[in-house]
């Protein structure tokens, strides 16, 4: 239990959150924190009369809050790419397939482009080029990441 200290702490701390912040602990993260904390953000959203917004809403009115932390690409990155992934990926002793470079960062979903190379000891053959997301979240695998492949018309100027 929180001492009255404690939870006078958390309650300003979740009135200082800025409504995207505070919107994202409720919606997204909530698994991440206490019941006391949980509850004290939902009051303050509802202070701030945002406790009906839905996920959607969320998503558009505050997408640099949702889409860094969902496995999710923002709607510009989608529309700039094909359902296709870069898929299996085998590298072994300078032999095999590679992600490899980065251009074009979006500010809003964090993704970037790199191209799915051929190695044989040096990258000799490009197969394709992806919007690739690496997801930040510590119980993952290293190296988890979301790939969708470049629609052809005018990838050239995504990437350097
Ligand atoms: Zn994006």
């Amino acid at each position: 239990m929180l001492s009255p200290e404690e939870y006078r702490d958390l309650q300003n701390h979740m009135q200082a959150l800025g409504d995207g912040s505070l919107l994202r602990l409720v919606l997204l993260n909530r698994d991440e924190y206490k019941p006391e904390s949980l509850a004290l953000a939902e009051e303050e959203l509802r202070k701030r009369k945002l406790d009906c917004i839905t996920l959607d809403e969320f998503a558009k009115k505050f997408p640099g809050e949702y889409y860094p932390y969902v496995p999710t690409f923002c709607p510009t990155c989608l529309d700039e790419t094909t359902d296709e992934p870069a898929g299996f990926m085998f590298y072994f002793r300078g032999i095999g397939t590679l992600l490899r470079g980065r251009g074009s960062e979006c500010d809003v979903c964090g993704s970037t482009v790199q191209g799915k190379w051929i190695y044989f000891i040096f990258p000799i053959f490009l197969i394709g080029k992806y919007r690739v997301k690496y997801l930040e979240d510590p119980w993952m695998k290293r190296g988890k990441r979301v790939t969708r492949r470049l629609k052809a018309k005018g990838s050239m100027r995504h990437f350097s």
